[in-house]
Order: structure tokens, then sequence, then C-alpha cells
């Protein structure tokens, strides 16, 4: 058996690059970029008046000049009005392109307007309210870096420097396999003795905040069916991610199959608790197994703790460190496994990040982990463990 340390070295030993892709701004959402987005002119690309009002040459100002006749109007979107004379202006509205005949803007708030003249009531200053223009960034600036993730704020950027097509990370194709003869569809009705699959679509949903469609399929504990069957996805998936199978149970068939098929086994086995049984693969095309213990916890554990990092590692997330917190009340536990305890993060008022432990019964009890938002990481070295002391948190939910 290997400890969690030896678990993430050989998982995250098997990084991928799974190449980059084009798509369009509308889709990219989620997606990680793979090239840096760059200002297509300066920004703003013209002197851009601030406020609504009336723009003059300030040198007629500084003459004495206090009223101005109107020359003309500009609205935003209109070609640039020129202004000769110091005796002139133009009313002009915000976001117009400024000619730069001009270089002085007074809000109609602080002018009068009579019989086309305008008179203005304040001491402008040369150059007010101008939005300069390349101001904010200068063509070819760098606007956004590569390897984050596409938020609603970069999308808006691509868009306003014209890049309609974003290159992104591609993403790995996976597809998850559940077993066990005892699960059955969660659209029907289980007798006495089954249960309800949920692993798979937990599974799937998770990928899905990664933007991963991940495809689905639930196999019966039957040797030759899984045999067949995982031959088939190996050849036409990057990723297996399975769950149930692995344990010592007469039914439990991956591990043998699994390596039958030539995917040769990294571990199997964790000193952690939940997830001890996980086994974990790869084959000659590199093709990955990440086959989890049945149990709900344990899969979202294993996937959280395991998955997700090397997911982030080989998308090249720029930040990809865990999080500390501090635990909130004391807590025992004496087996020599790393626990995983389910937690529930809470920032407190002096801005720390607290992690209360919730109450479980073990790897088959899911029923916390709806109310609880994190796993912390608790050593193999130790059995006692203090508030106050701070340790790794794996997030969900948040
Ligand atoms: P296994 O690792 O195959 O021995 O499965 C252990 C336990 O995990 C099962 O007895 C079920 O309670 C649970 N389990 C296995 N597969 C699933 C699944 N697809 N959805 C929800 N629970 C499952
Ligand atoms: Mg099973």
């Amino acid at each position: 058996m290997i400890s969690v340390q030896q678990a993430e070295e050989l998982i995250l030993s098997q990084i991928q690059d799974f190449g980059t892709e084009e798509v369009r701004y509308t889709d990219a959402l989620g997606r990680v970029l793979a090239e840096d987005i760059l200002a297509d002119r300066d920004l703003p690309p013209f002197e851009r008046p601030t406020v609504d009002g009336i723009a003059i040459r300030f040198s007629g100002y500084e003459k004495g000049l206090h009223t101005f006749k109107i020359s003309g109007v500009q609205s935003a979107g209109e070609a640039s009005i020129e202004v000769n004379s110091d005796h002139d202006c133009i009313e002009i509205m915000t976001g117009a392109a400024l000619h730069n005949s001009l270089n002085c803007v007074i809000r109609y708030e602080d002018i009068s307007i009579e019989n086309g003249v305008a008179t203005i009531n304040i001491n402008p200053k040369k150059g007010q309210n101008i939005h300069l223009k390349g101001k904010d960034k200068k063509a070819d600036d760098v606007l956004v870096t590569a390897n984050q993730v596409i938020t609603p704020a970069i999308i808006g950027i691509a868009a306003s420097v014209g890049k309609t097509n974003l290159l992104v990370k591609k993403l790995p194709k996976i597809i998850v396999i559940s077993t066990g003869d005892e699960m059955v569809s969660p659209d029907v009705i289980p007798s006495d003795f089954q249960l309800r699959q949920s692993n798979g679509i937990t599974i799937k949903s998770v990928l899905q905040k990664y933007q991963i469609k991940a495809d689905l399929l639930h196999l019966k504990d039957d040797y030759d069916l899984i045999k067949k069957e995982l031959t088939r996805c190996l050849s036409q998936y990057d990723v297996l991610l399975m769950s149930g199978g692995v344990s010592m149970g007469k039914f439990d068939f991956l591990p043998q199959v699994c390596e039958e098929l030539g995917v040769e086994k990294l571990f199997h086995k964790i000193k952690q608790r939940p997830g001890k049984p996980f086994w974990f693969g790869k084959n000659e095309a590199q093709k990955l197994v990440f086959a989890f213990p049945g149990n709900p916890v344990s899969v979202f554990m294993c996937l959280h703790r395991y998955f997700v990092p090397w997911l982030k590692n080989c998308l090249g997330f720029e930040s990809n460190t865990p999080l500390n917190a501090v635990l909130d009340s004391d807590l025992n536990f004496e087996p020599p496994l790393q626990y995983f305890a389910q937690v529930k993060l809470q920032v407190n008022s002096s801005g720390q990040l607290l992690a209360k432990v919730i109450d479980t019964n073990g790897s088959g009890d899911f029923s916390h982990l709806a109310e609880t938002n994190a796993f912390i990481e608790l050593p193999l070295e130790k059995t006692h463990f203090a508030k106050g002391e701070v340790y790794k948190v794996w997030p969900y939910n948040l």
C-alpha cells in the first residue's frame, strides 16, 4: 500500500498535453485559454469625452473667452468634427471621438446655452473630462494572459478586441463507467436489496464544471462483459473513470481485467480513508484508468484529491496550489491511514478560513455531501488533531 503523497506523485507523473483547438468566443466560457489576448488597437482607440457637454479649444479659455459659438453637434459613432476657431465649440456626447483640434470638455451641468452660444460657468482645466487614447492599453499590449479559465470578463474583453475565435486547451475524451449488479437506474424503484446508481452522474457532473462532456456507462459485474467493454473504451477514450469493483470482493473484477488488457497497474490501494482500494493504471497508448472504489464518498474524495489536480495540470491551470484551512474542533483518528474528513469551510470575521468537521458514518454515508464543501487532509503520522491546527483542504461544492 502506498501513501497519499506517493499516489499523488504517480498520478502527477502522468500529465498529458491534449493539444489546443479554436472555439467561438461564445462557446469558450469555462475553457482554458491557450493564447494571450492582445489589444488590436490603443484602448481607448480615440480621445473619448467622459461626459455629455461641449468641447472647446483650451487656448480660447486661456485668452479669457467664456462664451463659445456652437458650430456643430457630434454624437458617439460619428466622425470627429474639427474646430478651427478659439471662439467656437461643438456639443459632443460621451463616447464620441474627439477631434485633436479640441482639448477640453465641459459638462452640460456647467454651462448655459442661449441662441446657439454656450457660456461656461466654471473654471475648466486643460484636458478635463477626456479619456485619452491609449491610456488603458497600447495596441499589442497583453490584455489577458494564457493558461487561465475563461470567465465572462475575459469573453467581454475578447469581444472588445474582435477576437471571436479563441485558442483553448483541448479536453481529454472521458468515459465514466460504474459497475455493480446491485445498482439500478435512478429512474426505477429499487428492490429491497438494490441501490440506485449515483456515482456515474456525480463524476459526469464534476467533469461538466470543466466543460468536459463525458459519456456514461454502467456495467454488471460480469467478467466477459467488462472485458469486452473496457477493450472498446480503451480504444475510444483518453481516460476511463471508473467506480466500484476494485476491492477484495468475489465480483471485483476490474484490476484483473485491466491488467489482462495491458493496462499496467501503477498502484492499487492507498493508505487513506475513504478510498483505500483506489486502482490506477495506464496502457501502452498512454490511456489512463482511474478506478475508484464504489462508495460515493470514496469516489468524491478520490476525484477531487487526485483526478481534478491531474486534469488542472494537464490543462495548464496557472494557479493550482491547495488551500489550507484552520481546524475548528479537536478530532481523533487512530487507524494508520491518512484521513480525509468532510468539513464545512467558512471564513471567520478575521478573514481566516475555518474547517468545521461534520460527523459522518464512513464512506458509504453520502448523506452529508451536500451540506459540506471540502475534505480536510489529516496527516498519517498523527492520531490527534487539535483545534487551531492548519491542514490542506480539497474543496467541492464551492
Ligand atoms: P464496490 O466498490 O463495488 O464494492 O462498491 C461498494 C459500494 O459502493 C456498493 O455496495 C454501493 O453501496 C456503492 N456503489 C457502488 N457503485 C455505485 C454507484 N454507481 N452509485 C452509487 N453507489 C455505488
Ligand atoms: Mg461492486
